[in-house]
């Protein structure tokens, strides 16, 4: 006679660290203005705030890529913009921003 199967209760770490990888996505989202020393060239960008109309600087951090998309609290108004930002080759980046 074989032994009935082993069920095994389902494991509570997995859950933990689920929820673990989630908090930190979203820390890692709220994460604002990193400052980097960057010595080539002030990088700063700019972008029109689409609720108040107001202009934003915003330093750029060309590590994370040439194109960037991330979502940032309008200082002025504190409302959600989605902030894109192209960087070209020479150096040169353009901000925009839509509503979220
Ligand atoms: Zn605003």
């Amino acid at each position: 006679m074989s032994p009935p199967l082993l069920v095994l209760p389902p494991d509570p770490a997995c859950n933990t660290s689920h929820a673990t990888d989630h908090l930190s996505y979203t820390a890692g989202m709220a994460k604002k203005r990193r400052r980097r020393r960057v010595r080539e060239m002030p990088q700063e960008a700019s972008y029109v705030c689409d609720a108040c109309g107001e202009e934003i600087v915003i330093p750029i951090d060309s590590t994370q890529g040439a194109e960037q998309s991330f979502v940032e609290d309008c200082p002025v108004c504190c409302r959600p913009n989605i902030v894109h930002l192209d960087i070209e080759p020479d150096g040169s980046a353009r901000a925009w921003a839509e509503p979220e």
